[in-house]
């Protein structure tokens, strides 16, 4: 039995984690977080037994414990709850699937305590990345990508030398808005954005792909993963999301990975890594498919993915500052507070107004976050 911890269990990548445990059912899951979708939690407690489950608040916890009185699992909160749940003894891989800078110190405390990462939290590597690299370098820790693009990397990358990578092709679809021009984007409503052709994601996630800046922290969490540099990592618009991502070797060689969209693959694969099981579901048909066209993406309209780029290739704790304008923008959007074009606007005001910490630690992190949310609510 492989036995795993799921932080972010009631999202769109933890439910389809579980899903994948019972279609398996050689996989045993020791811990769960989650927010607060206590109902849905108290479901998952009942089907998968873990030892360990921590919520957010005292408040949720107090409730959940209520309910599961006849169970025996220890509810936890906080953060403290967080890391219980990141470092439990027997557990062999945390699966991170959390929104948002929280995931840092768990994703730390579980490398320390030599967890292998399936990793699904793209801010830990954005903001932290030059902290958690180079500890799961020392510890030994395999930090397996979750995120569709990454997980084709790392395939096309299986069997062949590190040293010869010579350049990263991250495909986008581009999103519900591709093809329109700044001035067509005005009037865009919270309805419209969270309607992706492809892809079923939670709300943040699918509001980032149509501004494009998914995609720009993807770059961002490419450098970390692989290597490279921001400038080795090419962003190519391929509207069906049927190509998930290639990688260019110094010969010429491109080697990408391909099939249809369910983020199932990619989850499996980080769990069974280096093996391949059967997955049920939709197979790509070539003769069906007849074509696959690529687009250069709009870094003008979509200019999110540009100030992505720039923060990704300054480093330091830019980075965050990209992140944490966009959280906090996206949600004044989905809470109809702002325009959807004052999405990168707020970024791109945020990222200007910030003096750079080079090699920000942990608090840093925290606290550069901490001054782009209050420098968003003082002026928006
Ligand atoms: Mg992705």
């Amino acid at each position: 039995m492989k036995k795993i911890a799921i932080l972010g269990s009631t999202g769109s990548i933890g439910t389809q984690t579980l899903e994948i445990v019972r279609e398996q059912k050689d996989i045993e899951v020791l811990g769960l977080a989650a927010a607060n979708n206590i109902a849905l939690l108290e479901k998952q407690i009942r089907e998968f037994m873990p030892k360990i489950v921590a919520v957010w608040t005292e408040e949720k916890a107090k409730e959940l414990r209520d309910k599961v009185t006849d169970l025996n699992v220890k509810v936890v909160s906080g953060m403290e709850g967080l890391l219980e749940v990141s470092v439990i003894p027997e557990m062999e891989i945390l699966v991170t699937a959390v929104v948002g800078m929280i995931g840092i110190r768990p994703t730390i405390a579980a490398i320390k305590a030599k967890k292998k990462i399936a990793l699904a939290n793209k801010e830990t590597l954005v903001t932290a990345g030059h902290i958690i690299m180079p500890l799961a370098k020392e510890y030994g820790v395999p930090i397996l990508p979750v995120d569709s693009e990454h997980s084709a990397i790392f395939q096309s990358l299986q069997g062949g030398q590190e040293k010869a990578l010579h350049k990263i092709l991250l495909t986008a679809s581009g999103g519900p808005f591709r093809g329109r021009k700044r001035k067509e984007l005005q009037n865009i409503q919270v309805e419209d954005a969270l309607k992706h052709p492809n892809w079923e994601m939670g709300r943040k996630i699918t509001i980032d792909s149509s501004t494009m800046v998914n995609k720009g922290l993807e770059v961002i969490e490419a450098k970390w993963l692989f290597d490279v540099t921001v400038d080795q990592i090419q962003v190519v618009v391929q509207p069906k999301s049927i190509i998930h991502s290639m990688v260019e070797y110094v010969d010429g060689a491109v080697i990408a990975q391909l099939g249809t969209p369910d983020m199932k693959l990619p989850i499996q694969y980080a769990l069974y890594y280096p093996e391949r099981r059967y997955l049920p579901g939709e197979r790509l048909d070539f003769c069906k498919l007849t074509e696959i066209t690529f687009e250069e993406p709009d870094m003008e309209t979509f200019y999110g993915l540009r100030l992505a780029f720039e923060a990704g290739r300054e480093g330091g704790s830019l980075p965050t500052v990209f992140n944490a304008a966009n959280e906090r923008a996206v949600q004044k959007f989905l809470d109809r507070k702002i325009r959807y074009l004052e999405i990168p606007e707020i970024i791109e005001t945020c990222m200007r107004n910030h003096e750079n910490i080079l090699h920000p630690s942990v608090e840093e992190i925290l606290e550069t976050e901490r001054e782009v949310y209050e420098q968003i609510e003082s002026r928006w």
